[in-house]
């Protein structure tokens, strides 16, 4: 059984110990200050003598270390370093996020916590339900408030009757019989249990933000964050896109979540209205007929591109064939032949190169487009023109 030294001390990263077995890779010691992850945290990374420690891991009661390549054998002592950069961001991130569900629970009671992953690259939680952006503003406030107060954070154990358990985040489940509790405070705003290693003031967290919200799918909602130096770039970052953004809407700071929900409203119904219109001048048009087969070819400004490949398809199924032009920035052409003469393919590659456009698809239906939307006329002209001398 590998003596924990992470447990009492999480500060401490060099440290002596004796080899106390080599099986090619993995090693054990007497003693570890390497923390072998758990709870979702990752486990840290260092050096044994001069070589790296790669991975740390438990195996029943023991610690093993990842020594790839080493010449160490049982009996040898040995000094060892923790990465401390890393360690100590772990750390960070880890009382962070106790710090970040707590401010969050208070805003919403009934959340409860899914997942949790702390890595250097990324640190997240899973929660149960979404979360306005209203009460994430206010759970970082009173985070960043807790972290200026610089509130301790301590560690005790508790019995599985302690009636103080009541008070603490804890899943009964998740502990053996056996298990001793231990109970991580931060000031009085949190109890939670936890055998993970966590910084021992608040104030070494110096900032937290939330920098992305996204589906967790079933689990819920994935309310990711960052810590430190981290979490203040982060925020700069932020906050140079929000006014870049607030600048091109051309509104007030505090307008521009609304002014953007409504321009989201109002190109959705127009896009709606613009596929409507779209249906309704493919289905008035006429079909000219070409040695007894119907041709439709028609340029539609601003066409709905699935209005007009529903339209192109209707035509290929009754055995016409369809040239249709969406006029807007650029140029998007479907063309669809339920003709065998028409092989779609070939004569859209030929008609889009001569305008620098470009198609692709199968002999029945295919699609491109042109950058120069000037060119309508003469690309559907051009179309008419092939799809007329296939058919003859
Ligand atoms: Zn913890």
């Amino acid at each position: 059984m590998t003596d924990e030294i992470f447990r009492q001390d999480g500060y401490l990263f060099n440290f002596e110990a004796e080899v106390v077995s080599v099986k090619g890779d993995d090693v054990v010691l007497d003693v570890t200050a390497f923390y072998p992850g758990g709870g979702g945290q990752v486990c840290d990374t260092g050096s044994i003598r001069d070589h790296r420690v790669t991975e740390v891991r438990y195996e029943g009661k023991d610690i093993v270390h990842v020594v790839p390549g080493n010449d160490l054998e049982k009996g040898d002592m040995v000094w060892c370093s923790v990465d401390w950069d890393r360690r100590f961001d772990l750390m960070q991130g880890h009382t962070g996020e106790h710090l970040l569900f707590c401010s969050l629970h208070r805003q919403c009671p009934e959340l409860t916590i899914k997942k949790i992953y702390i890595s250097p690259e990324s640190k997240y939680v899973i929660v149960d339900r979404d979360l306005s952006w209203d009460q994430i503003r206010a759970a970082l406030s009173f985070a960043n408030q807790a972290i200026r107060d610089n509130l301790p954070v301590t560690r005790t154990t508790m019995d599985r009757d302690d009636p103080e358990l009541a008070k603490v985040r804890i899943k009964l489940d998740r502990i053996a019989e056996d298990e001793e509790i231990s109970v991580v405070a931060i000031g009085d705003i949190d109890l939670s249990a936890c055998s993970g290693i966590h910084v021992m003031e608040t104030s070494e967290l110096e900032f937290i933000t939330v920098d992305r919200k996204v589906s967790a799918g079933k689990d819920g909602v994935a309310i990711h964050f960052k810590v430190g130096d981290a979490a203040k770039d982060a925020a700069t970052s932020l906050a140079m896109s929000a006014l870049e953004m607030i600048d091109t809407i051309g509104c007030k700071a505090e307008d521009s979540p609304r002014a953007v929900a409504n321009m989201k409203r109002e190109v959705e119904l127009d896009r709606r209205l613009l596929k409507s219109a779209s249906r309704d001048i493919l289905s008035g048009a006429r079909a000219a007929e070409v040695n007894g087969c119907p041709v439709l070819a028609l340029a539609v400004p601003g066409g709905d591109r699935n209005a007009l490949a529903e339209a192109a398809e209707s035509m290929r199924s009754r055995g016409g064939v369809a040239a249709l032009v969406s006029v807007g920035e650029t140029l998007s052409v479907v063309l669809a032949s339920g003709n065998k003469a028409v092989d779609c393919k070939a004569v859209l590659g030929d008609v889009l190169k001569p305008f620098g456009g470009r198609g692709g698809g199968k002999p029945d239906f295919s699609q491109g487009g042109v950058p120069d939307a000037s060119s309508a006329e003469d690309v559907l002209a051009a179309l008419k023109e092939a799809v007329s001398k296939a058919l003859i």
